[in-house]
């Protein structure tokens, strides 16, 4: 239970506001995360780490000297939007290139993929290492599926200790990605988390019972087991971590018995002392174990056990000073200088500005625009209608968190078109700007894909010409493609793409047959039933696919809403009195 907050939607800013008042001889923040508030040397790579909040001291507790650049600091469990990941990338970077590095999850993945392309068009060289360290999350043959979890903390604190000793970008890059290459980690639960105003946990463990497996964002695990004793806990994870051993895997292993939240330093110390003799009966000397909260999921209650199989460099790497609020480890680590910051003052936006509101718009796309924001008011009412229902799908077998995402990324998006509106802005310009709200509030992976989505069907629309339901027609196509280029998702793998692909084919067929109107409520229709069909597949791409069975049975969160949003854009269609014109 998270018993301490004053309103659940600021969680995230009151956090932060306390965080950075608290060590601010260390960090300082900046849009959408922190970075150092100390002085790095020119020149220097710059490791900018992130995700969603909740994690704590994971990502924003261990920046600074020896550790990370910069954090990105999303809402709880969700993904930060790619304004958040660019701003806090610009106010880290030194001018030495910058990696990012995260757990692998698809929000994640997808937004940082943006901010690092969109950095690259600037000419900064960014590179990204994923963390895949969570053996239960996949299996061998699929390595690169894996989620990251604690071992999280092992990959950044390896990049970081290379970047401050001065490595360049492409040597800084080769540690990250050869740690997480030899990192393994699985982790148990004994009770589930739960958000801030929430009063049930994300999910329930039954008194005890011991989940094997579970996610950082309160997945369930893979498997349920009687709950053993300490010892036998210890020896059961020693055991499935060093088969997961890579096969060039040395005597020496540094490791992390990390709690999840509400597992006393006591237990796990009482756990690590069978590991420690497991370990050392195994032929393995380990090397600075940690024994604490170092990736954390709220307030669960569990442990994880992460093993990096080392070699020399990176030994040398993990054993290297740091100094974060979080974590500091050897003698010279204070930060470098105490100089003042070079960096940009806390809280400005490192954003670039908002592009023309579309002052060039004709009348007849304004007219389009007015009832693209009517549609998009249409959708966030329905959104809302259907928070509860959209996050307890998402809960079955993802992270519960597509309701809220829905509700802020449409709301955004509303309010953004109704002020683009009112000043002017044609059809085409209203949808970037409603997208781009989208993303950045809305984070997830939904988020940044419905984002996408919206500026791709504006880039169609334009802001002069009238929009005919051909127009709608190549916008949705043009949708249906950015949303498939960017998440990589085909039919079939039980995401949205199973509810728009249909639709899009349904609208196309039916529109040169009655009015605009009909050939939506078509396309609605097909997309409902493909919303509802998607209940029999089992998730083959994003946060649901290591519990595919636990989601057979019940349909995809994200082409739910998609159908729930088309069928609310047809209600405005319908009530448009000139059908044809007035879109
Ligand atoms: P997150 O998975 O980051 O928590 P949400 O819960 O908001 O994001 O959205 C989950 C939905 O996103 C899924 O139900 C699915 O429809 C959709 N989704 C996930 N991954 C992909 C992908 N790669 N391509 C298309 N849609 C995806
Ligand atoms: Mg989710």
């Amino acid at each position: 239970m998270t018993r301490l907050f004053n309103e659940a939607a600021t969680f995230k800013e009151d956090m932060l506001a306390g965080f950075l008042d608290a060590h601010a001889d260390l960090v300082q923040g900046v849009a959408g995360g922190v970075v150092r508030s100390t002085e790095t040397p020119e020149g220097k790579v710059a490791v900018v780490i992130g995700g969603g909040s909740g994690h704590y001291p994971a990502f924003c507790g261990v920046v600074g000297p020896g550790f990370a650049d910069g954090a990105v600091v999303g809402n709880i469990f969700t993904s930060p939007s790619t304004a958040e990941v660019l701003s806090v990338a610009r106010a880290a970077s030194g001018g030495g290139g910058i990696l990012f590095s995260f757990g692998n999850y698809a929000g994640d993945v997808m937004n940082f993929g943006l901010a690092q392309q969109r950095l690259r068009d600037e000419g900064i060289d960014v590179r990204t290492v994923l963390v895949t360290d969570d053996i239960a999350s996949a299996d061998r043959s699929e390595i690169e599926k894996r989620r990251g979890i604690a071992g999280d903390f092992v990959v950044f604190k390896v990049a970081g200790a290379a970047a401050e000793d001065g490595y360049s970008l492409d040597d800084v890059e080769r540690v990250a990605r050869s740690a997480n290459d030899r990192t393994r980690t699985l982790g148990v639960a004994f009770g589930g988390c739960t958000f801030p105003g929430q009063d049930s946990p994300l999910f329930e463990v039954p008194g005890g019972r011991m989940a094997v497996g579970l996610g950082i964002h309160g997945e369930p695990g893979i498997a349920e087991e009687a709950l053993p004793t300490a010892a036998e806990l210890g020896a059961r994870l020693v055991s499935a971590v060093l088969e997961e051993a890579p096969r060039d895997a040395g005597g020496r292993v540094a490791a992390i018995l990390n709690g999840l939240g509400t597992t006393k330093y006591e237990e796990l110390f009482v756990v690590w002392r069978t590991v420690s003799d497991a370990l050392r009966d195994a032929g393995y000397e380990v090397v600075a174990p940690e024994i604490g909260e170092l990736v954390t999921s709220l307030d669960m209650a569990g442990c994880s056990l992460t093993l990096v199989f080392l070699d020399e460099e990176l030994e040398r790497l993990w054993r290297a000073p740091a100094r974060t609020p979080a974590f500091t480890r050897g003698a010279q680590s204070s930060p470098a200088s105490t100089a003042p910051p070079r960096r940009r003052e806390p809280g400005e936006s490192t954003a670039p500005e908002a592009g023309p509101r579309g002052a060039e718009a004709s009348d007849a796309s304004r007219a389009s625009a007015a009832t693209v924001s009517e549609a998009l008011g249409a959708i966030a009412a329905a959104m809302e209608e259907h928070e509860d229902e959209l996050a307890r799908l998402d809960s079955i077998a993802g992270d519960g968190d597509h309701g809220r995402g829905m509700v802020r990324g449409a709301g955004a998006a509303s309010a953004e078109a109704r002020r683009a509106v009112t000043e002017g802005a044609g059809a085409g310009s209203v949808l970037r700007l409603a997208g781009e709200a989208w993303g950045d509030n809305a984070g997830g992976t939904s988020g940044v894909l419905w984002g996408a989505a919206l500026s791709a069907f504006g880039a169609v629309l334009g802001d002069e010409d009238r929009v005919t339901g051909a127009v709608l027609a190549r916008a949705l196509e043009a949708a249906s493609a950015a949303v498939q280029q960017l998440g990589k998702a085909q039919v079939g793998d039980k995401t949205m793409v199973d509810a728009i692909v249909p639709f899009v084919e349904e609208f196309g067929g039916a529109v040169g047959e009655g009015s605009t109107a009909q050939a939506w409520e078509r396309a609605v229709s097909a997309a409902d039933r493909a919303a509802e069909e998607t209940a029999q597949l089992s998730p083959r791409v994003g946060r649901a696919r290591p519990l595919a069975e636990r989601s057979l049975g019940s349909p995809d969160p994200g082409a739910t809403s998609f159908a729930l949003a088309m069928r609310a854009v047809g209600t405005v269609l319908r009530s448009a009195s000139n059908e044809e014109e007035a879109v």
